[in-house]
């Protein structure tokens, strides 16, 4: 008996999938259990304002999806994904242990601040080996010409949001307790969580992560015993090509960070400079998403079809930017709106506000099935729609739950409290827009990218995450307030209306243009 027939389970999914929803399982538990507790950590227990706290709050989100493109590199180059999945597990394991004892010496501000920021960087490396690796690992355990790769991935995304779903309820329970010292119990629970995926991923891979012939994937790739002229002269112009890339990305993080009011004379702004204030993280991400596409599509070793192949997924990444930035609301606007202006009463008992935030999680774990096989469904009766379109239908989905907000906030007094049928609506469409979008990009990632480019590409698909957080925060500001009319590239934001209408605006005009765009882009894919 071959070892393919070993390692596939009674569905058909090699059971090597399994290991991995669990071991991304684990990791999604420590990082969003983690991120429940730890706006209120800086801002209860090491008392900083609530400006600074989102600052760094948005920082730490901002940057956790840019290293994935470093650690892409170094996987696809150096280490392979298994090493680097491991190194990154125990990396953000430490991160998460610092944590914890900036969390036990959080009276001494000084240590406790220190610690964080320590901490916060090993998550920031460690998800950066991590989160691209056991994305492409997924791909790999697959032929290439096999169907159910869409399916996988919504498997293993729901993997995702069974540690999403379980982290604030556990290190909330155990960290949230309004005593500032039951923090570190939260972020030990995370620290934990994040061991065992470590340790279960270490222990299981050699016997499951395998191609469906049975040879290992995702080990370092074969260094060659000789080194030829030819080698030589390809890692001088990598290196050329990288300081090129990295004095492009200083420059245009500077420029992005000077303050053109200052120059202009707009602002009443005395004794300052050019960039006092500057957001010098945003402009870095903004600067790596401009600079490392272009950096990569130019690699003299890809021929045409691969360069088509890896513009189509720069073209999907950059309207994904959009379906992102809107979602991500949850965390930010949608978050005041259930606070305010929501009414949470359920039979006499008030449901916290932070609850809505579980809605998505749940909601996606218990559709993920029904994608699953709704995909396969229509597979078989050969109408299933191409994964581009999949994108454009997600973005479609995301405007439409915000029309359907829009439509419950429609003539409603600011401080009036709306049913919170609106919202849990909104997150019930919105659950399948990113059934629709996010396990079918990964997937597309996947099967768009050369092989040996595979766990990098990854890294460019989460530069889109990066990026389009860092323009949720920038977009949550226009959530109205006192009545003062803001206006975002001549619309006019001036109630909560406008506001839901705006995101709207936002993602139906990308899931048209994405549609439009969608027969060409097909037609210039060759299927892997
Ligand atoms: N919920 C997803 C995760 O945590 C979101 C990933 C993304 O690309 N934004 O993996």
């Amino acid at each position: 008996m071959s070892n393919s027939k070993v390692v596939k389970d009674s569905k058909g999914h090699p059971k090597g999938l399994y290991l991995l929803f669990v071991t991304e399982m684990w990791e999604r538990f420590s990082y969003y259990g983690m991120r429940a507790l730890f706006m209120l950590y800086m801002v209860q227990a090491l008392l900083f304002d609530k400006e600074m706290a989102s600052q760094v709050y948005g920082s730490y989100t901002g940057l956790v999806y840019l290293t994935p493109l470093i650690g892409g590199y170094i996987a696809d180059k150096y280490w392979g994904n298994r090493q680097s999945i491991v190194v990154g597990a125990l990396v953000m394991a430490l991160g998460q242990f610092l944590l914890f004892l900036s969390a036990c010496y959080f009276h001494q501000i000084g240590i406790a601040k220190w610690l964080m920021f320590c901490g916060l960087g090993l998550l920031i490396m460690g998800n950066g080996f991590f989160k691209p690796n056991i994305s492409t690992m997924v791909g790999r355990l697959y032929s290439d010409d096999d169907k159910r790769k869409d399916s996988a991935f919504t498997i293993f995304y729901m993997g995702v949001n069974v540690g999403s779903t379980l982290a604030p309820l556990i290190c909330g329970l155990i960290g949230n307790t309004g005593h500032p010292e039951d923090f570190k119990w939260g972020f030990l629970a995370s620290c934990i969580g994040m061991i065992l995926g470590a340790v279960i991923f270490q222990l299981l891979k050699n016997k499951y992560i395998c191609d469906p012939d049975g040879n290992p994937v995702g080990l370092a790739p074969e260094k060659k015993a000789d080194c030829t002229k030819q080698d030589e002269n390809a890692s001088a112009r990598l290196s050329a090509r990288s300081i090129v890339a990295i004095i492009s990305t200083a420059v245009l993080t500077l420029i992005f960070s000077i303050n053109w009011d200052w120059i202009t004379g707009n602002s009443d702004m005395v004794g300052g400079n050019v960039f006092l204030g500057a957001d010098w993280i945003g402009s870095l991400i903004y600067a790596t998403v401009i600079v490392m596409p272009v950096l990569i599509i130019t690699d003299r070793s890809l021929d045409k079809i691969e360069k088509i192949r890896i513009g189509i997924i720069y073209v999907i990444a950059f309207f994904v930017i959009f379906f992102w930035a809107a979602y991500e609301q949850a965390g930010a606007s949608l978050t005041f709106f259930a606070d305010e202006q929501t009414d949470r009463n359920i039979g006499g008992w008030e449901m916290p506000a932070a609850y809505f935030q579980s809605f998505n999680p749940i909601m996606l774990v218990l559709l993920a099935p029904l994608f699953a096989g709704l995909w396969s469904f229509l597979g078989r009766k050969g109408i299933e729609p191409s994964s581009i379109k999949k994108q454009a239908i997600g973005l479609l989905l995301l405007a439409f739950g915000y029309l359907f907000i829009a439509f419950g906030v429609k003539d409603v007094e600011p401080g009036v409290k709306v049913s919170m049928i609106w919202l849990t609506g909104l997150y019930f469409i919105h659950t399948m827009g990113e059934l629709c979008l996010a396990p079918i990009g990964l997937s597309l990632v996947y099967k768009l990218s050369p092989a040996r480019f595979s766990s990098l590409l990854m890294g460019v698909w989460y530069l889109s995450t990066s990026a389009a957080n860092k323009m949720a925060g920038m977009l949550s500001g226009y959530y109205p307030e006192g009545g003062v009319v803001k206006s975002f590239l001549g619309y006019q934001v001036g109630d909560l209306h406008d506001f839901f209408l705006l995101f709207v605006y936002m993602s139906g005009t990308a899931a048209v243009v994405l549609f439009l765009l969608s027969g060409k882009l097909q037609s210039l894919m060759p299927e892997k």
